[in-house]
């Protein structure tokens, strides 16, 4: 057993972060510091402080010490070279598209989307960048979609709700191949699951509003830096970025992009729930997967269920990928019940399971996703995204899987 922090594990590792660089007074937990601003004695170090010369705070928009301390334990988990945090998950992947993308720039997009992803993406269609969406279970459909205009890559690990494992070695020896920026939505396998840095992602994006922080009380979002991506020839960095080392470039023009000039800051409050949140990251997935595999197995043996997504079952399309690559199969799954049963009356009849849009949560929440969260794209991107009427989405929490299974038991019967 080594106490060297570089060869410890992940856990140990993410729970002695904080500690590692000395927080005032010996605390174990970073202190939530509110201050906007940040005093200097000497005007000149103000001054550098502003210039990137010397390290520190200047406004709390683009720099906070609890933020800070967030930060690095969100590289630390992705094994990253650094991160920058932001208000939600939507607000890092938007950050990511507005500070590096330009008008008449093309993106090769996971048809299998999170519904506002999806949402925001149609938005920057509409301010000239053009977003191609393909079945990315196959890295040949992203090949085709390229062109020479194609900038970037986006796709999920497990896409919601159908949960659809995207193509990731291959798409990113691709983008390798084609120096495209490639980024890896990582927020239903997490980090405890899968290291997107392993497929050659550029950059992993994190919800930390989901299981990160786990509790369903605080909503936040990360940008990672895997330093796998030259920004030497990528031809929208802005010349002021261009200092250092060329690896960290993109993520220095996502930071001055999205924080200081959009300011989709997180607050210290929520990075330190946050914090507090993902000590047990890694527990919590483990009893949620456990938990789902076991939950998936009892839908797909039940008469009354029709079909059942879960990458854990043998029947699902991309098995054996999900085994190859992921620690464990996530805590995520859809079922579709047979006509006989209304998806409405059956979730009403459910005692523990609530009906809930999150997930994430230490809870088991269910949806009926094409009357909710999936409701605006309209019948048709629905279809195109596997996504029937009566399907409901199942995001499994910690529960005793007892409880859980007598509950869709009665439930169903
Ligand atoms: C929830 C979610 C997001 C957005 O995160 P917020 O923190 O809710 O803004 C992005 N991607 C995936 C896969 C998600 O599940």
């Amino acid at each position: 057993m080594s106490t060297d922090k570089k060869k410890a594990h992940f856990d140990t590792v993410n729970l002695h972060s904080d500690r590692r660089d000395k927080p005032e007074h010996g605390a174990l937990h970073r202190a939530t510091h509110t201050s906007i601003a940040f005093e200097y004695d000497d005007a000149r170090e103000l001054a550098a402080v502003f210039q990137g010369k010397r390290p520190g705070y200047n406004y709390a928009r683009q720099q906070n010490p609890t933020v800070n301390a967030l930060q690095k334990r969100v590289t630390q988990m992705e094994q990253g070279s650094a991160t920058v945090a932001f208000a939600t998950g939507m607000a890092a992947i938007g950050s990511i598209f507005f500070s590096l993308l330009r008008a008449g720039d093309h993106v090769v997009s996971s048809a299998f989307l999170f519904g506002n992803t999806n949402s925001l993406f149609n938005t920057f269609r509409n301010l000239g960048v053009d977003v191609s969406f393909v079945d990315a279970t196959d890295a040949a459909n992203v090949a085709e979609a390229i062109t020479d205009r194609t900038k970037l890559v986006f796709v999920e690990t497990i896409a919601n709700p159908v949960t659809q494992v995207a193509d990731l070695q291959k798409i990113g020896e691709l983008c390798a191949q084609k120096q495209l920026i490639y980024v890896v939505d990582n927020t239903i396998t997490t980090p405890s699951l899968f290291s997107p840095k392993s497929v050659g992602a550029s950059f992993v994006v994190n919800s930390l509003s989901k299981y990160f922080g786990g509790h369903g009380d605080a909503l936040g979002g990360a940008v990672t830096d895997t330093g796998l991506y030259d920004w030497a020839q990528y031809p929208n960095i802005f010349d002021n970025y261009k200092t250092g080392d060329s690896h960290s470039w993109g993520l220095t023009q996502i930071k001055k992009k999205g924080l200081r000039d959009f300011g989709a800051t997180l607050a210290p409050e929520a990075a330190h729930t946050l914090a507090l949140g993902s000590e047990t990251l890694s527990l919590r997935v483990e009893r949620a997967c456990a938990n789902a595999l076991a939950l998936a197995q009892f839908c797909e043996a039940h008469p009354r269920v029709r079909s059942v997504n879960y990458p854990g079952l043998p029947s699902h399309p991309q098995h054996q990928r999900a085994t190859d690559l992921f620690k464990q199969f996530g805590a995520l799954m859809s079922i579709e019940l047979h006509e006989e049963i209304d998806c409405f009356d059956f979730l009403n009849q459910l005692e523990f399971v609530v009906s809930s849009s999150n997930l994430g949560d230490t809870r088991t929440l269910a949806i009926p996703v094409a009357h909710t969260i999936f409701y605006e794209m309209g019948a048709e991107r629905r279809a195109s995204m596997g996504i029937p009427d009566s399907l409901i989405r199942i995001a499994v929490g910690i529960e005793n899987i007892d409880d859980l299974i007598a509950d869709f038991s009665q439930a169903l019967a």
